[in-house]
């Protein structure tokens, strides 16, 4: 059990994917194309395996076309960690047949059998792992919620964090 789950008190789920193809078509990374070959020259495993099955869409739209979903869900996952929108490059899977066929399937990538490894990432919203992350999401919230409330509690009585 990952350490995330232990504070939630929650299980991520091991065989929600239902085969969308969604994040196939729809993959994220803020360096492009030539940068991701200059660091796989360099060394870079990570790049090397992104490379080894991932190639970019021309352009924005094209990609908002073929993985609404999982564009939206990056942009967001962007936003929030202050990611300029315009530096998010778009990629597909070289090994998707039409929108969901998967052609090495049982062969896939570890970086497929393990997405999404927790709820902290861009997960497209027709994801069948999209409804735990919400309410992971949710219970992060009133964890939230929770702490203002006893900061507030504490400074009324007067005390003061040790
Ligand atoms: S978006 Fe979710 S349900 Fe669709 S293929 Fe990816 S992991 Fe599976
Ligand atoms: S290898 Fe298969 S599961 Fe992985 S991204 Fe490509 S099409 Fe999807």
């Amino acid at each position: 059990m990952q350490e995330w789950e232990k504070l939630l008190g929650m299980k991520w789920p091991q065989n929600a994917c239902d085969r969308s193809g969604e994040c196939c078509r729809g993959a994220a990374q803020l360096a492009p194309w030539d940068k991701l070959i200059q660091q796989a020259a360099e060394g870079s495993q990570t790049a090397r395996n992104f490379l080894s099955q991932y190639i970019p869409y021309p352009n924005r739209t094209e990609a908002l076309l073929n993985a609404p979903d999982a564009v939206e869900a990056s942009l967001e996952i962007a936003r929030l960690r202050g990611d300029k929108e315009e530096d998010i490059i778009f990629y597909h899977c070289i090994y998707l047949k039409g929108q969901s066929a998967c052609q090495i399937y049982e062969d896939r990538p570890a970086l497929c059998r393990d997405f999404p490894e927790s709820p902290f990432g861009a997960i497209p919203k027709c994801c069948g792992y999209s409804e735990a992350q919400k309410q992971c999401m949710d219970k992060i919230d009133a964890m939230k919620t929770e702490l203002q409330r006893l900061k507030a509690l504490q400074a009324s009585q007067g005390m003061t964090d040790a």
